[in-house]
């Protein structure tokens, strides 16, 4: 395997509390010795078992940055046991330009995995993820939200690989996170995702979305920081919180297609025909697309290709053909 330019001053094995950077190397005009440096963050104390968590995969998604930056300030090495590994902002570049894709590659990390030492900066960090990363991870959580594009109902998720038992596993890992909606992938959109390369190194892995239209909702911060003291509890690496008050039973739904996608027949202004949360019928109208370039012309009508809930909705306004409007999840009988 090609090793990865990617260097780092922390020390993986050492006890204690380490906030410090990778460095990528990044040569430019302002810079010719440069070095894009991401933050991470080691908490160890003894031996046990290692758990990642992630966010900023797409810059332009808040929830995960914000609630993993206030884990490392505030967790005590002392009331763990084992190694929390912690990247707020995993795609920094474009972190710190509030988009889906870096601005120095045009690349989308979450679809970019396995990676390429030797690619750009973003497929650089999916290398380095995929290849010194995810082998040392018992447990990977990576935030995630809708971004500039998208609104999300809040839930956590799993995916489906293949590999029974290790689904069971993750099924108990989402039960520990306990999520208002926890989602269960049964397909993958892409081979690129993150969470698809973790399940080939065959681990527990969740994912989900806790906020979008690149807002940030202090709704879905809570739930991931509730989330990741119960999961900690569940590894076995700390005491378990004190219980909520009202804490409901996850609602289990699935997302099983490219059917479960509504997409814009046309391009045009999208005026969304349902809300969040709503229930709706296979060949019901998810929305209508104005012309006001031609305001003679009725609008185009998108439809739901299935039944179920909606999860997904557009953020914004505008949209071209083949963009997603709105998507489904369904309730696992
Ligand atoms: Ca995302």
């Amino acid at each position: 395997m090609t090793a990865s330019r990617i260097w780092t001053r922390v020390d993986f094995d050492r006890d204690g509390k380490q906030v410090d950077w990778l460095y990528l190397p990044h040569s430019v005009t302002r810079s010719a010795y440069g070095n894009i440096a991401i933050p991470i963050a080691i908490i160890r104390n003894g031996p046990g078992p290692t758990a990642l968590f992630l966010g900023g995969n797409h810059g332009d998604e808040f929830e995960g940055q914000i609630a993993l930056s206030r884990l490392i300030r505030e967790i005590d090495p002392k009331s763990i046991s084992g190694r929390i590994i912690v990247m707020p902002a995993v795609n920094l570049p474009a972190a710190l330009a509030s988009t889906r894709v870096s601005p120095i590659d045009g690349v989308n990390l979450n679809r970019s995995f396995p990676g390429d030492a030797n690619g750009t900066p973003t497929e650089a960090i999916a290398h380095w993820l995929n290849a010194v990363l995810y082998p040392m991870a018992d447990f990977i959580h990576d935030f995630h939200a809708g971004g500039s594009s998208l609104k999300y109902l809040h839930y956590g998720s799993i995916r489906r690989s293949g590999d029974e038992a290790l689904d069971r596993r993750a099924l108990e890992a989402l039960g520990a996170f306990n999520p208002p909606i926890g989602m269960v992938w049964g397909f993958s959109p892409d081979e690129g995702l993150s969470h698809v390369a973790a399940l080939r190194l065959g681990k527990v892995t969740l994912g989900g979305e806790f906020g979008g239209g690149g807002t940030v909702s202090r709704q879905g911060i809570a739930l991931i920081e509730a989330g990741i003291a119960r999961e900690l509890a569940w590894l076995g690496m700390a005491a378990p919180p004190p219980p909520a008050a009202e804490t409901a039973p996850t609602r289990l739904m699935e997302i099983r297609g490219m059917d479960y996608y509504s997409l814009a027949t046309d391009a045009g202004v999208f005026e969304p025909a349902v809300a969040l949360g709503q229930s709706v019928a296979a060949g019901d109208v998810s929305g209508w697309i104005h012309f006001v370039d031609d305001p003679a012309r009725p609008p185009a009508t998108c439809h739901f290709g299935t039944a179920g809930m909606v999860v997904c909705i557009r953020h914004f306004g505008r949209c071209e053909r083949g963009d997603c409007v709105a998507h489904l999840a369904s309730d696992i009988a």
